[in-house]
């Protein structure tokens, strides 16, 4: 409790609900048997309960009741965070004895127990993320883990493979089955965004063809939809273009890191199949053809730091280092964004909350400077976004920038 009151204390300025968030982003939340029955009736299906929760249930996200700011639910034992149910149903989120708000949790849509035509379940397929968006995977595989050119950070592409070799689900999922299940889902949810997000091939163009004929076939069976959101590698130009012609409308291209000299280590693949010259040329193409505010890039925000890295970074050098990124991308249009590394094995390795409080706040004045907030969907601070897309504060797994904008300044 006396961290969070000096967090709140040195960051005055910010929303209290983003500093709570940035520091149960990074310390989890602490796990009680109460978490499996709300797990019965609530969506689980969010990416950080799936990598965290070693065969625990729990939802995976809670909503804080007076402003619906959203945190993806981290499992750990150890944190100060706890979620009780201090009256029936009336949860709260608390630390010690303080208590911090009434949350609620996205409740657990009806497709969940439905079948495809396969005879899976849907949510095989469908991945949902708050209550209007669904993310889906065109490649369930990635090429780099096999070859030792996996992202240094990254634990998805091991899953990817064990789930492969079990045979869970093919490499490339039957397009037409994937898109059966979005559509069944849709019928349960007012289903808004769509976002394809799955592991990369040696072969850029490759991966640029896959993703494209997944959105086509979603876009044709579950209709319209408001935004389709493709995070690969960057692809080129013809592929950029392809996307854009089936109804993709933004796309990110996440670099991860951004220190030159670091850049081939962490990501060995990335490095390898396009390069990270190619890679910013990449990122102002598709400015150009995705407009402002539909581009972005992420970043692991600390693992420049992290220490079995050769020749890592102190923490103010690699602060330093994405706060450089950052300046580049927004004076070109492009959105930066970041996610809290949290290395599942040893979460000491992570810098503390108020690394990544300084990123997020500069971060919120370099988009306030080069007046993005109304490309990102924002018509004024304090709201939330009328739009979804790369500043839905619903869907950013372990992000918490995007709250920024909607808090600031909310009555
Ligand atoms: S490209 Fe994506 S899935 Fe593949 S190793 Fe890197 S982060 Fe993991």
């Amino acid at each position: 409790m006396e961290y969070l009151d000096d967090l709140l204390k040195r960051f005055p300025e910010t929303p209290e609900h983003i500093v709570i968030k940035a520091d149960v982003l990074r310390r989890g939340v602490n796990f009680n048997l109460r978490l499996e029955d709300l797990a019965m009736r609530s969506c689980t299906t969010g990416l950080s309960t799936k990598d965290g929760r070693q065969g625990v249930e729990a939802p995976g996200q809670f909503h804080f009741g007076t402003d619906n700011t959203t945190v993806d639910i981290l499992v750990d034992q150890d944190s100060p965070y706890e979620i009780v149910e201090k009256n029936p149903a009336d949860y709260r989120l608390m630390i010690g004895e303080r208590d911090l708000g009434e949350i609620h949790f996205t409740p657990r849509p009806g497709y969940y127990g439905l079948e495809t035509s396969d005879g899976r379940q849907c949510t095989d397929y469908v991945v949902q993320r708050g209550p209007n968006c669904l993310l889906v995977t065109p490649l369930n595989s990635c090429a780099f883990f096999r070859k030792g050119d996996a992202c240094r950070f990254c634990a998805l592409s091991a899953v990817m493979d064990h789930e492969l070799r079990e045979k869970r689900l093919p490499m490339v999922p039957n397009y037409e089955i994937l898109a059966e299940a979005v559509a069944i889902a849709s019928e349960h949810i007012e289903l808004r965004e769509i976002k394809l997000n799955g592991g990369s091939v040696y072969h850029v163009t490759k991966e640029a063809e896959y993703n494209k004929k997944c959105a086509e076939h979603i876009l044709s069976t579950a209709g319209s939809i408001e935004e389709v959101t493709v995070f690969s590698q960057a692809l080129d130009e013809d592929g950029q273009k392809q996307l854009k012609d089936v109804g993709v409308t933004n796309v990110f291209f996440d670099m991860e890191a951004w220190d030159e000299h670091l850049w081939e280590q962490i990501v060995p693949g990335k490095a390898k199949t396009v390069g990270r010259a190619e890679w910013l040329r990449r990122l102002e193409t598709a400015v150009g053809i995705f407009g402002r505010g539909h581009v972005a890039c992420n970043f692991v925000a600390g693992f420049e730091s992290a220490p079995f890295l050769q020749g890592c970074l102190s923490h103010e050098e690699s602060l330093r280092s994405y706060l450089e990124g950052f300046r580049w991308l927004t004076e070109r249009g492009i959105v930066p964004s970041f996610t809290v590394w949290v290395p599942l094995t040893d979460r000491r390795l992570s810098p503390k909350t108020e690394y990544f409080l300084t990123l997020a706040e500069e971060l919120h004045k370099m988009l306030l400077e080069h007046d993005m907030y109304p490309d990102l969907g924002f018509p004024e601070l304090g709201v939330d976004p009328p739009t979804l897309g790369l500043y839905c504060y619903y869907c950013r797994s372990m992000q918490f920038a995007q709250d920024y904008p909607r808090l600031i300044g909310r009555d």
